[in-house]
Order: C-alpha cells, then structure tokens, then sequence
C-alpha cells in the first residue's frame, strides 16, 4: 500500500508569534492529506495496512461523537475498501463537535452511539466478528504511534537541511497520547535534542503521561528513563475537562485566526495557547508547535450529510 500522507509536511516560522530570544515555529500536520488531514493519517498508515494484511473488511472504533480519529478512520477506511463502523459517546456539543460528526456520517460512518464510556466495552464486544479489525480510541496504539516515530525523523531531517532550527520543545496536544508516545520514541532515536511538551486535554494527566510512554517503549528499544526525560506533561490549560473550551483556548484561537490558523477548542486551542504562553515566557529559544488539526475545507465533506442542529 502507498503511503496514505503527503509528507513532508512544511515547517514554517510564526513570525507574528516570536521574540527576540524565543521563536515559535510551527509543523504543519494539517496537511497531511488534501481531503482530510491532521494528525490521525500519520497513526492510520500502519493500522489500515495491518488490518488488511489480517484480512479485515471491517474496521471498527470508537470515540466522542466529534471525534477526528472517527472521521478519518471513516474517510481513509473507506477508501481503502473497509466498511467503518462506531460506537460513539456524548461530549459537549460545539459547531466544530457536530461538523465533525456529520461529516463522520456522509462518509459513511456505521454509528452506534451508548450514553457513556462505561457502555463501550460491551458495545465493542458486541459488534466484533472475524472480519473486524479493532482500532483503539485515538488510533493509538503502537502502530499508531509507529507513525510519530517516523514523523519525528522527517522533523530531523528539516533541521539537517536548515529548513527549521533544532526546536528545543515540541508542543503537541497529549489526549489518547499516540501523537506524543510516538514523538517522545522518534526525537530520542533521531539525533535531536528537543523534548515533547505534551498538553493535557483529558484525565488524569498522570495516567496519560503513563500511556504515552508504554507506547513509545513499544515503538523503540530504549531504557524508560531515555524516554520519560523526553516527555513533560502540561496541565495547566484543560480548564473543566476534555472538551469543554477554555478562555486562554479561545484567546489562542483568536490570535491564531488573525494569521490563518485555524484551530479547534477541544485540542489545538489548548495546545496553541501552551505554545504562546512558552515563548511569551521566553522559556526556550525554539519551540515547535507540531498541529494536528486537519486544515482540509469541510464543505466537500459536508455534502449529503444529515443536518444535526
Ligand atoms: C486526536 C487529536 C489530538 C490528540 O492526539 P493523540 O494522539 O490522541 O494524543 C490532537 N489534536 C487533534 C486535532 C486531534 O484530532
């Protein structure tokens, strides 16, 4: 199977950001597929090509009902020739929430949806067959985040050839933690020196630190603590909880539009803001805010969708 990304994704200088002394720079993970990008194409390469080599036809999931990891299961799933089927779980409700969601459904998502997380296992149980590959919520598990790994090579060569300085702090958002786990993996096996800056958007941190580095002990044979060194979790920019939007996220989404980037509140809001908020601290010279939100137009994906306001 051909890679499904379009990579390298450009790194570009967020001069409007920068200070004298701390620079902000950004990887831009919104465009790692034309009609529909972000973060979870990178984690889908190995899924996808796995659960054809185990000859699924099915490829089922879970996650919030605005869930990015389910529209692009969806599109990319179904593209690949899978039927896409999955169980779904309330969250506050935003427009990016049920543009999300619809969109999930126009191209061809088999929704199931249950009141809570409590309900999913037996709802996952219940809808496994032979034909069905599980895919783990956020897409995140090793091959999953095999892809970051991988991504953080690409990152090392744009620092060889100059394209980028070497970042001192990569901040990315930390929510099922394949993104960072994977990241964490790639930056201590590639030659840099950069640490990730993982922001909490979900409970308990601690319990997401943990899982990003079992994952990226799955992804390299290194000892843990060359890993956990890598890795500082941020937890001052949740606000209430995953999915509720905070005042500093609405800021950064903010000032962020004003120079075309578009930013999500669930996510890239808060990981945006803790970026700012680093250099307006001048804490590191370089930092790399990598982005994870698909920047595709949502109106071709929107065609044919149910109106759910
Ligand atoms: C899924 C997602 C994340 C979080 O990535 P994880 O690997 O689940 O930690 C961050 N940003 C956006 C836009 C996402 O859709």
């Amino acid at each position: 199977m051909p890679s499904l990304g379009h990579y390298p994704t450009p790194v570009e200088f967020l001069e409007p950001f920068s200070h004298a002394g701390s620079s902000l720079w950004i990887k831009r993970d919104d465009l790692t597929h034309p009609i529909y990008g972000g973060n979870k194409v990178r984690k889908l390469e190995r899924i996808l090509v796995r659960a054809r080599d185990n000859g699924a036809t099915t490829l089922l999931t879970l996650g919030a009902i605005g869930s990015h990891h389910v529209l692009a299961t969806t599109v990319h799933g179904r593209h690949a020739g899978f039927q896409v089927e999955a169980v779904l779980v309330p969250q506050p409700r935003t427009p990016h929430v049920v543009e999300t969601l619809e969109a999930s459904l126009a191209a061809g998502l088999v929704a199931h949806s249950v009141s809570s997380w409590a309900r999913v296992p037996a709802a996952i149980a219940r809808r496994l067959g032979p034909h069905t590959a599980f895919v783990t919520v956020g897409g995140s598990n090793v091959d999953g985040a095999l892809g970051y790994h991988d991504a953080a090579f690409e990152l090392a060569e744009q620092v060889r050839q100059g394209q980028v300085p070497e970042p001192d702090l990569v901040v990315v958002a930390l929510g099922s933690a394949g993104t960072a786990g994977g990241l964490v993996a790639g930056l201590a096996s590639c030659g840099l020196r950069s640490r990730v800056v993982g922001v909490a958007i979900a409970d308990p941190p601690i319990l997401l630190r943990a899982i990003a580095l079992r994952l990226a002990r799955g992804c390299v044979d290194l000892p843990r603590r060359a890993l956990a060194e890598r890795l500082l979790v941020e937890t001052g920019f949740r606000g209430p909880g995953y999915g509720f939007p905070t005042a500093r996220g609405e800021e950064a989404l903010q000032r962020a539009s004003f120079c075309g980037l578009l930013l999500d509140p669930t996510y890239t809001a808060k990981a945006f803001a803790a970026a700012l908020d680093l250099v307006d601290r001048r804490a590191a010279r370089t930092v790399l805010y990598w982005h994870t939100l698909s920047s595709a137009p949502m109106a071709p994906l929107l065609v044919g969708a149910p109106d759910l306001e």
